[in-house]
């Protein structure tokens, strides 16, 4: 049986609305005989955003299958933060009939507690029902996280999956409903998702990129001289930034990512691994805020302290004391004193309690290249202190650091030379199997005095023939 002619299908709505209000329309007496006919399978569940069997729905309906994946589900908005491969896997899924496009989403591997079900504006729902005589879903009101209609700035309504298996149910958003002012801060998460989501289906952005989010941080004076972020500023700054999100919500931002500790793990290079769309979201609706681009988000955040360095060293050598500094322009203590050792600027605190001579022992020996036990020894000082010594003497870490890999570089030429001494006979390869670690270490070193110390390179013998020729 083929769709009705007049049966329309609307911009934004839900795989599952469409099949609703199809079963509605056609009074049918139960779900299944439309599962059958549609998906050519008796019982079918459809998920809000990610269905499956996308193909077949799209072939009933007589609609683009590009069309379908594009305006019906949340694949552009999950595509922008997967891999290429992991998004062909869940487009895959998506058109198939027997895969799982939310495990292949990645969602359940990010372990949010989010809402499972149907979300609906009950504003939106009486419009819907003066404009076209229905009610539908709409797949911008499914974003996960998304708790507040970006146009009515009312708190959405939601119908849980289990609610008496409602995705197998098929049922429209109802219409006596009163709806509740939204919390300005959702409101704000909600336009800046629907606004992203738009973006996505027209390919002006298409892929979120850490790397990007991280020059931006850099560029906004986020990161040390060094080129380190300054994590706990930037939490702390998100923090303020999204101060008003309602934490109890049901459909609304997890509790737990609103302390932001996710920060640092899907920043870090060590620690990246795939993070939900409503994290990058979260980030950079305020970066957008803080860069002051063309958007109507009201200027919420603090000023972001570019040049806090020379503030701060101004402040000091006008006397200030470092609580003063610190209540003023909101950078730690521990930063301050830093920075005032670095310009040999003398504070007050417990770090100059040692006499400048035995700094100055201390500082000698470090470039020595003694090791802390050592000194802690010799100078009857805690190690924590010749720790914390080493830490403010800029350039000693580094400088230690060198000096390191000298002594280990020194050891292993002494190795590999004794190895060739005491071994005539060995080939290079012999000492290479030997003494590995040794060898490498030479040879990302410096590859010419690796060649100066090991025995002339021989040529290859071939191998002997096992039979002679007649
Ligand atoms: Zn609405």
């Amino acid at each position: 049986m083929r769709v009705l002619p007049i049966f329309p299908v609307y911009e934004g709505e839900t795989v599952y609305s469409v099949i609703s209000r199809y079963f509605a329309v056609m009074g049918y007496f139960n779900s299944n005989t439309l599962a059958l006919q549609v998906f050519s399978m008796e019982r079918k569940r459809i998920h809000p955003y990610l269905p499956n069997s996308l193909k077949k729905f799209a072939n009933y309906f007589g609609e683009p299958i590009q069309e379908t994946i594009k305006n019906r589900t949340l694949f552009p908005f999950f595509e922008s933060t997967l891999s290429a491969i992991q998004a062909s896997k869940l487009k895959a899924a998506m058109l198939g009939i027997n895969g799982s496009p939310f495990h292949l989403s990645l969602t359940p591997q990010y372990g949010l507690k989010l809402f499972a079900g149907h979300k609906y504006c009950p504003e939106c729902a009486r419009r819907d029902m003066d404009n076209y005589g229905t009610t539908i879903w709409r797949i911008e009101h499914q974003i996960p996280g998304v708790s507040a209609c970006a146009i009515h700035h009312c708190n959405l309504l939601g119908v849980k999956n289990n609610d008496l298996c409602l995705d197998r149910r098929l049922s429209l958003p109802t219409l006596n409903n009163q709806s509740n002012k939204a919390n300005f801060t959702d409101v704000i998460f909600s336009r800046y998702s629907k606004k992203k989501l738009s973006q996505y289906k027209s390919s002006k952005c298409e892929h979120e990129s850490v790397e990007e989010i991280i020059n931006n941080l850099k560029a906004l004076g986020f990161a040390t001289p060094n080129g380190l972020l300054k994590y706990s500023q930037i939490v702390n700054e998100l923090k303020f930034f999204w101060n008003g999100l309602n934490s109890n919500h049901p459909l609304g931002i997890p509790e737990p990512i609103q302390s932001f500790d996710f920060i640092g793990p899907m920043l870090r290079v060590k620690t990246r691994t795939p993070a939900h769309p409503m994290k990058y979201h979260l980030i950079l609706c305020w970066l957008d805020n803080l860069k002051k681009a063309p958007c109507e988000y009201p200027t919420k955040s603090k000023n972001v302290k570019h040049n806090c360095d020379i503030e701060i060293l101004k402040l000091a050598k006008a006397g200030k004391s470092m609580n003063l500094i610190e209540k003023e322009l909101g950078v730690s203590r521990c930063y301050i004193r830093k920075l005032l050792e670095i310009n040999g600027i003398y504070h007050k605190s417990n770090s100059m309690h040692l006499s400048e001579k035995v700094i100055r022992k201390v500082v000698i020996k470090g470039l020595y290249g003694y090791t802390i036990e050592d000194i802690s020894q010799q100078l009857a000082l805690k190690t924590s202190t010749i720790e914390h010594i080493f830490c403010r003497t800029k350039g000693l870490s580094l400088w230690r650091k060198n000096l390191r890999h000298q002594k280990k570089l020194a050891n292993a030429l002494a190795v590999i030379k004794s190895a060739v001494r005491k071994n005539p006979n060995w080939l290079r390869k012999d000492i290479k199997e030997h003494h590995n670690a040794e060898f490498f270490l030479v040879y990302y070193h410096n590859k010419q005095m690796l060649e100066d110390i090991l025995p002339p390179r021989t040529s290859p013998v071939p191998p002997k023939l096992k039979r002679k020729r007649p």
